[in-house]
């Protein structure tokens, strides 16, 4: 375990089931970075926020 890297629980766009993804730091938010569902595999993208001195992210599909 990275006691260093945060993880951001982020809501699939395309089945609406939840996991984690590692957060980025914080000085390097707002940022968008790519990934593929855990569940069903499929695309998506996740903007991550800081906000309260913690980093948040959410997700959003990208189309197609
Ligand atoms: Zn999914």
């Amino acid at each position: 375990m990275e006691a260093a890297m945060n993880s951001v629980e982020i809501i699939c766009p395309t089945c609406g089931e939840s996991f984690e993804v590692p957060a980025p730091h914080e000085s390097e938010v707002p940022c968008s970075v790519d990934y593929d569902c855990e569940i069903c595999c499929r695309p998506m993208l996740v903007s991550f926020w800081e906000e309260n001195g913690a980093v948040n992210g959410e997700a959003q599909g990208l189309g197609g």
